[in-house]
Parts: C-alpha cells; sequence; structure tokens
C-alpha cells in the first residue's frame, strides 16, 4: 500500500460518478481511519457531498465479512482461504465439464476498479464464455449503445469543465444531478447558470435539481413536467418544432445545415419520421402545454452551445435506445457535437461504471468497446492473452439471470448485489435459492445476495487498495489504498489472480494493479497511451491513444468514430411503456435514487451519517391521489405491482404528478425493486424500471 501511518492518501469517493477527490487518514489504531478534504483535486477542488465526506464510515464497520466462508446444510461455517478457492475452482471446473462454459456467468462490479473488473472478464474469456456484465446493464446500457452506434463512443461526448466553461444551454433530461451527482449540480452546472447559462429540465417529478435552479435573480430555468415514458413524444414536439421553423425562417440559425450536410447521415429519415406527427396530440400526451415544449426547442436551437445531460429516466425504458437516439437527433440536427459546452453527455451512476465499461467487463465488447464479433479486434487481443476468445456475445446479466436453472448453473458474482438491483426482485430471488447451482459472492459485506451464497470470498474495501477508476466524463484517476484493516481479507485483484491461476496455471499472475494495468493499456487502444506515471494527481480523459496524449475534454472535432465518420441520425417514433395502468393497477409507478443513499445500500446504508438523513422507504404521492385513496401525508401504505408487494411511509407532495407513484430501490425490506417489472430493451437488454403499473393499499394489517 501506498501511505505512511501519518499521511493521507489522495484517492477518489467511493459512491458517484462524478469522481471527486478526497484524502483518506489513518489514525493509530490498525482501521481507525478519516475522511479529509483533497483541496486541489482536479474535479472537485475539495468540495464533496454528504455520501463523499461519510465514505469512510464503512471501512471499518462492524459487519465487514473478515473470514472466507462455506455454506454446509443452509448454515455458513469459517473455512480457510485454500479450502475456499478450492471449492471455487473445483465447482467451476464441474461446471463446464457437465454444461459447458455457457453454464457459468460472471458479474462484474462499477465499485470495484478498472484492473478488477479487467481481470475478471480476462477470467470469464479464458474459462470460455463472454457472459461478463456489470451494472452498467441496469443504468446506462442503452445510452452506451445509441452513443456507440450513433456516435461511435459509449460516453460523455464532452466534459464536465469544458461544459462549465462555455454551454449556454443545458438540457437535462431524465437526470438528477442534484440528487445524484450533487457536486457536478452545484460546481458545474449551477455554476453555469450563474453565468449566463439557461436550464430545461424535462422530468416527472419537481426534485433537488429543480429547487437548484431557482435561483434569486435569474429566471433561466424551465422545468417541462412530462408524463413517465413520455420522451419521445415530447423529444419528437421539439425536433418537429426546429424543422418547422427552418422552412419558415431558413436563415436564422435553428438547423445547422452545414454540419448536417457534411458530418451526419439520416436527415431525411428523421424528417419522413416526422412527416405527419401531430405535436398537439403528442403535448397532450406528454402532459406538457405545447407552447412551453416549442419555447424549450427555441432555447436550445439558438443556444450557440447547448449541452445535454441525461440520467436514467431516460435509459431505463423497453425504448432506452430509442430516448437516447433522439437526444442524439437533436444535438446533430443544430450541430452540437465535436466542439466544447455541447454534446450529449450521459451521468453516470457509480464510481466506476464507465470504467467498468471501458475495461469490456461486457458481453459484446473486448477492452476499449472492441466488438467481440470482429474477427480482427478479437485476434489482436488474443495475441496478447496466448488463448482464443470465443466469437459469440455472451448473454447480459439480467438474461444471465433469467436463465438460472436452464442453461445457466454457476455465478462468480464480484461486489455486486442483483438481488437487490434487478427487476421483478422476488423472483430474481426464488431462481438464485432454487435453480442455481453454485453461487460464489466476493464482497465486503453480507449482502442480500451473499446470504445465498454457496462460497463467500472476504474483500476489502475502496479505501484499502491502489487501482484506477474513471468517472463520468472519461477521466482515469488513481486510487491509493491505506492498510488493510482485516488480516485475513483480500484484495479483489489478489482473489481474481489466485482463482486464474488455479484454473489456467498462467495468465493471472501479476504482482499487483500496475502491472495489470500495463496489460490493459496493451489491449485497450482508447487508453493505450496511459500509465500510472502518466495519470498522476490530475488524470487523463480517455482516449489517450499514446504516450504523451493529453485525452481529449470532448470528442468528434473532426469526424465521428463510426465507420465513414458520420453521425447518424435516426427518426424514432413512441413506443408506450410494457406495462401501462389498468383497472387493477391504475398508478404509474417509476422509481429512482436519493442523494443520501446509493443503489442498494451495501455501503450507505451502514454508515450512520446517511442512514441518519434517510433511514426508510416512502412513496411520493399526489394530494389528489391521496385524497381519493383517504392517505394522510406519513401514513403506512402497502404499494403492490403485478410482481409484488412493500410497505412504506407515504410523502405527500405535489413534486409527483397525478396518478404516478415514486419510491427507491435502497432498502432492503421494502425496495422499489421488489415491485419492478423485468422486460428488456431490445437492443441493450436494459429493464424498464421507469414505469410499471400499480396500486396502493392504505389499509395495513397488523
Ligand atoms: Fe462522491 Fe459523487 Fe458526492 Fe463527489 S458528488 S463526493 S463523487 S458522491
Amino acid at each position: 500500500m501506498s501511505s505512511e501511518a501519518d499521511e493521507p492518501v489522495k484517492t477518489i469517493c467511493p459512491y458517484c460518478g462524478v469522481g471527486c477527490g478526497i484524502r483518506v487518514r489513518e489514525g493509530e489504531e490498525r482501521g481507525e481511519m478519516s475522511f479529509m478534504p483533497w483541496g486541489d483535486a482536479p474535479v472537485n477542488e475539495g468540495s464533496v457531498c454528504i455520501k463523499g465526506g461519510a465514505a469512510t464510515q464503512v471501512v471499518d464497520h462492524e459487519d465487514r465479512l473478515t473470514e472466507p466462508l462455506i455454506k454446509e446444510d443452509g448454515e455458513f461455517r469459517e473455512a480457510t482461504w485454500d479450502e475456499a478457492l478450492s471449492r471455487v475452482v473445483d465447482e467451476m471446473e464441474s461446471i463446464r465439464e457437465r454444461h459447458g462454459p455457457d453454464g457459468m456467468g460472471f458479474f462484474g462490479s462499477s465499485k470495484t476498479f478498472n484492473e478488477e473488473n479487467y481481470l475478471l472478464q480476462k477470467l470469464a474469456r479464458r474459462y470460455g464464455t463472454n457472459q461478463i456484465d456489470n451494472c452498467t446493464r441496469m443504468c446506462h446500457a442503452s445510452t452506451v449503445w445509441a452513443l456507440r452506434t450513433s456516435l461511435g463512443m459509449g460516453a460523455m461526448t464532452n466534459s464536465m469543465a469544458d461544459l462549465e466553461d462555455s454551454a449556454d444551454v443545458l438540457w437535462i433530461q431524465g437526470a438528477n444531478p442534484g440528487e445524484q451527482h450533487p457536486i457536478a449540480n452545484s460546481q458545474y452546472f449551477r455554476q453555469a447558470v450563474l453565468e449566463g447559462a439557461t436550464v430545461i429540465q424535462v422530468d416527472p417529478h419537481a426534485n433537488k435539481t429543480t429547487e437548484s435552479f431557482d435561483i434569486e435573480g435569474t429566471e433561466r430555468h424551465m422545468h417541462l413536467q412530462l408524463e413517465p415514458g413520455t420522451d419521445i413524444p415530447l423529444l419528437n414536439v421539439v425536433l418537429k418544432t426546429i424543422l418547422e421553423r427552418h422552412e419558415e425562417e431558413p436563415d436564422a440559425g435553428w438547423i445547422d445545415e452545414e454540419f448536417v450536410e457534411e458530418r451526419t447521415k439520416g436527415f431525411e429519415d428523421l424528417k419522413q419520421t416526422l412527416a405527419d406527427f401531430d405535436k398537439e396530440a403528442a403535448a397532450e400526451e406528454c402532459g406538457v402545454p405545447l407552447e412551453d415544449i416549442e419555447r424549450a426547442a427555441e432555447k436550445y436551437a439558438m443556444g450557440t452551445d447547448a449541452a445535454i445531460f441525461t440520467g436514467m429516466g431516460m435509459s431505463q425504458h423497453t425504448c432506452g435506445v430509442d430516448n437516447v437516439q433522439n437526444e442524439i437527433n437533436l444535438a446533430l440536427l443544430t450541430g452540437n457535437l465535436g466542439k466544447p459546452g455541447a454534446g450529449v453527455n450521459p451521468l453516470r451512476g457509480q464510481n466506476n461504471v464507465q470504467g467498468t465499461c471501458d475495461v469490456g467487463a461486457m458481453p459484446n465488447v473486448l477492452p476499449g468497446y472492441q466488438l467481440v464479433d470482429d474477427d480482427e479486434a478479437r485476434e489482436s487481443v488474443e495475441e496478447v492473452w496466448g488463448f482464443e476468445i470465443p466469437a459469440e456475445p455472451g448473454l447480459t446479466n439480467v438474461e444471465i439471470s433469467h436463465a438460472i436453472g436452464d442453461t445457466v448453473h454457476g455465478l462468480y458474482v464480484m461486489g455486486e448485489n442483483p438481488i437487490m438491483s434487478e427487476p421483478d426482485g422476488n423472483a430474481t430471488e426464488q431462481r438464485f435459492r432454487e435453480d442455481l447451482g453454485f453461487l460464489v459472492v466476493q464482497d465486503i459485506f453480507m449482502t442480500e445476495t451473499a446470504e445465498l451464497a454457496d462460497v463467500v470470498l472476504p474483500a476489502t474495501t475502496w479505501a484499502e487498495r491502489d487501482g484506477t477508476v474513471t468517472n463520468t466524463d472519461r477521466r482515469v484517476q488513481r486510487m491509493r489504498g491505506v492498510h488493510k484493516v482485516h488480516e485475513n481479507t483480500r484484495h479483489d485483484l489478489d482473489i481474481l489472480s489466485e482463482v486464474g491461476t488455479r484454473l489456467f496455471d498462467e495468465g493471472f499472475d501479476f504482482d499487483g494493479p500496475e502491472t495489470v494495468f500495463e496489460e490493459l493499456r496493451e489491449v485497450c487502444p482508447i487508453m493505450h497511451g496511459m500509465s500510472y506515471d502518466a495519470l498522476g494527481e490530475e488524470g487523463l480523459h480517455w482516449p489517450c491513444y499514446e504516450p504523451g496524449d493529453e485525452g481529449d475534454p470532448f470528442l468528434y472535432e473532426e469526424e465521428f468514430e463510426t465507420e465513414d465518420g458520420l453521425g447518424r441520425i435516426e427518426g424514432v417514433v413512441h413506443q408506450e411503456p410494457k406495462e401501462t395502468p389498468d383497472e387493477e393497477y391504475p398508478l404509474v409507478l417509476t422509481t429512482a435514487r436519493l442523494e443520501e443513499q446509493y443503489n442498494t445500500g451495501t455501503m450507505s446504508r451502514r454508515s450512520p451519517t446517511l442512514s441518519r438523513q434517510q433511514p426508510e422507504n416512502f412513496v411520493d404521492v399526489h394530494p389528489n391521489d391521496a385524497e381519493r385513496y383517504g392517505i394522510e401525508d406519513g401514513d403506512e401504505v402497502r404499494l403492490r405491482s403485478r410482481r409484488g408487494e412493500i410497505t412504506v411511509r407515504a410523502d405527500v407532495t405535489e413534486a409527483i404528478k397525478e396518478g404516478v407513484v415514486w419510491t427507491t430501490p435502497h432498502f432492503a425490506a421494502a425496495s422499489a425493486n421488489r415491485l419492478t417489472n423485468d422486460v428488456l430493451d431490445e437492443r441493450s437488454k436494459i429493464p424498464e424500471y421507469k414505469a410499471a403499473a400499480a396500486e396502493i393499499e392504505v389499509e395495513i394489517e397488523s
């Protein structure tokens, strides 16, 4: 480890994708450590939100897993590492013998580092399967798909800093940075507004982002509060308005004709798609006045540099790819790509969800988004790895889960908690409990998933190890660890290294994360120019193709990274959520996260500071619905869908639209994911977390 006992280490906050730098100082006693600000950290310059400030609280938590565990007769018993790893390797070999390599699935983790996810995906591929995936499948798989196929790279086109300096319009759709990316919101977006930028927020829920732009003396914030699942019609109204106004005033700059002509294809397709589009009917469907949408269209189109930010309100739909494609259409039509202060920018959820994808922990791509079914790409990686990589893309993580007991018989889960994170949690739990032959979980706490495991491997936390993570704007940064808290825990990388070596003899024996990074950069063109030394304290944005490259804060200045160098415009049409309200379930259920909690709550629920702020789940109910159901603010209610029910406190608020209820996935006993629908976007396979049919019952039986 890189620390001296009395010298704080500079590392990165383990929570969201903003990638704030923090410092960790060790105390005199083993495990004692405290948070310190890192004043000149590149992304946040010392500021942190409540999660970042509380991050060290879970490192020495009493619930830490400290010894390997093996389940026997339904009970865990402590085991030696040798016993536990032998069991893992024996089971994996046996599954491969009986069912072939696709009998196993591997889940990487956005809470772990680039090197660790790189090694896990290499392990899966050496085992003989591309069935490796990570939680991006739950958050931005559709965004990555649309960006990669239409522009070339599955990531933010710009960086937070270049937006702050240049953007004069921020279009924020289906994202709530005030809640989920607090430092990006306060340090970059709010600052841009104070300097004159206009914000157009598109969200069914009024939230902390809405409040944060209510700045005295400025009237540069519009909130289009649409019905859940109507993002395509809303954007089609915007696009049609721009097309119409361009016809009327061809020189007014509604469309960037030169950009469309020289750098895109598909414009005619968009025009055709919208030829008979009825704006009035669409605005009514969205529940937003037509003139408000038209005004927003004008502000965006007339902006000099207009940046789109997109979140899970867009991506977590069965039409997630099309939702994001329509944002790309808007940016391409108006020439808002390939320059600072513009672009289409997904705000990534976890601190390394971008990196986990970049290093190839996905079933269809190798490191650097090289397609696994591209012979040339595969061969170039095979040359370094020295073994053959399967050519067929594997199943995605929800598909792997659905295939349990059918084609999938074993799962290797590193730092993920699918029992809580997957949709239709009751069915997921049943499959894991009853149909899965073998489950190994590598984690820091006994998660809801680890409880069902056959073997549990105790790992170390973010604060105890070295490696790299990649934030939402493609900045690769180093994390530096202090000493281990518990003697018999092991770093994720060491565990994978040993499992790999026991299974395959060679290819997995590394003496630390830097040597893994050196191999990663050999097979990952977009990171080829990086090294630990070059990353230093500032980090580097990818793409960084050759040593000495400074990395690109914005992409596509000259051309897009598509085969023909052109950006792809493609008209899209509205598709309703797969489950809509009916007599039995008359409400629309939508879900989102809280600032003070983090995904499945494995870490945040154990932080005293964060739990004090948000100790339990709740559901937002509109006052008219509350009156109809006889609900008082604070009542306990039962929220039901076709898949299950949870009991939560009602929060009666006008922040949500009538007919819509809103709740969160963070709390084990009452997670929104007991209710959500596990239907998938056809292409990207992301589940539809954002819209399902639900009902509320007020009477709670004792
Ligand atoms: Fe951590 Fe995100 Fe908060 Fe920054 S904004 S301190 S990265 S949780």
